[in-house]
């Protein structure tokens, strides 16, 4: 029976709605078990204590309610970062990053097990691509880390503030499951987590710009660039070859014009490589081209080890040096606070234990 079962994740209301009235159970039983599921992360129907008990039974024999096998947590920076490894049906691997601040959580979500993007300095890159993930199995990512925040900090409400896509996998590749998952967990009936509270980092796939760009919802868009020229971006990430700066500048202009919306650039600082002062004179003079100043804003990263890569992160005095430049600019832009190091949790660090495929 279970083999051809619906996955409760993968259901919009309006399906599970219908499933119901397959099973002849009056219409706001599907309401009860959508807000059991988003509203009081139920994790399992044995915790949906306001259904009658045969529906609970059936909900366990007849659906999938969770399809990614939690296999661990990982916990560093003091029990404030949370690194879990999720597995799909026994294989591939999928990890997810929980980051708790004082004012903010931060979940970092996979949308796809490995990537086939291969840029040179990512451990998801290096594992290769395994297989798209589903809009649930993004949503169990969530739903595992609102659960988390609510018992560190002791607290029965859901105390995440933001979703990140920018774990492993280029969401671009997986579009139409990624956007189901972020109407999913927006919609006001279950999760109801605002719009501008997501973000998407994409590589450069022009596609999936201009298709935001047409979207209801005004979720914030994350560019990875890590150099401002064909030649080094495209050593770097080799989907530039396919997506050129210019093609990809052009498709951040259209879309900040469209949306009104300012677009983050993500810049990982490798020593020696992309780190040098005329590479940051070079990012400014191709901002102010692109999208214009006021509407973008670069994360400087430094980058974070992944074993057997012969690169290495800038030093402090050479990330500052750079950050300098942009300042004097008027660019916009942050350095960001490293987490999850200790746990291979880090930015471009997740690859799960990639052997047991
Ligand atoms: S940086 Fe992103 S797009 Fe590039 S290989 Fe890693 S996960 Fe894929």
């Amino acid at each position: 029976m279970k083999d051809r079962a619906p996955a409760l994740y993968n259901l919009t209301l309006a399906e599970i709605e219908a499933l119901l009235r397959e099973w002849r159970q009056p219409a706001y039983r599907a309401r009860q078990i959508y807000r059991q599921l988003y509203v009081n992360l139920a994790a399992s129907p044995r915790e949906m204590s306001d259904l009658p008990a045969a529906l609970r039974e059936r909900l366990t024999k007849e659906v999938l309610f969770s399809t990614l096998q939690f296999e661990r947590t990982q916990s560093g920076d003091g029990g404030m970062t949370r690194k879990a490894l999720f597995r799909v049906e026994d294989g591939p691997p999928v990890e997810s990053v929980l980051m708790i601040y004082r004012d903010r959580a931060t979940v970092c979500v996979s949308t796809q097990s490995g990537c086939a993007m291969g840029c040179s300095f990512c451990a998801s890159g290096r594992m290769g691509f395994r297989l798209n993930l589903t809009a649930g199995q993004m949503i169990e990512q969530v739903l595992w880390a609102a659960r988390e925040t609510r018992t560190i900090l002791a607290s029965d409400r859901t105390l995440l503030t933001n979703v990140v896509y920018m774990g492993m996998g280029e969401p671009f590749n997986n579009y139409d499951r990624w956007w189901a998952s972020v109407e999913r967990l927006h919609d006001p009936e279950g999760f109801n987590f605002g719009a501008r509270h997501f973000t998407v980092s994409t590589v450069g796939i022009v596609p999936g710009i201009r298709r935001l760009a047409k979207e209801k919802l005004p979720v914030n868009l994350a560019v990875s660039l890590h150099a401002p020229d064909d030649e080094l971006r495209s050593r770097l990430v080799p989907v530039n070859k396919k997506y050129p700066v210019a093609v990809l500048m052009e498709a951040v202009r259209d879309y900040t014009e469209a949306t009104g919306r300012r677009v983050s650039f993500e810049y990982v600082l490798l020593q020696g490589v992309n780190d040098q002062p005329g590479r940051a004179l070079g990012l400014a003079r191709l901002l102010k081209r692109g999208p214009g100043l006021a509407l973008c804003h670069v994360n400087l990263i430094p980058w974070n080890p992944v074993p057997g890569e012969p690169l290495k992160p800038s030093e402090r005095r050479r990330v500052l040096d750079f950050q300098d430049v942009l300042r004097e600019r008027h660019v916009p832009c942050t350095l960001r606070t490293q987490r999850g190091l200790d746990i291979a949790a880090a930015c471009g660090q997740l690859a799960g234990d990639a052997k047991k495929t």
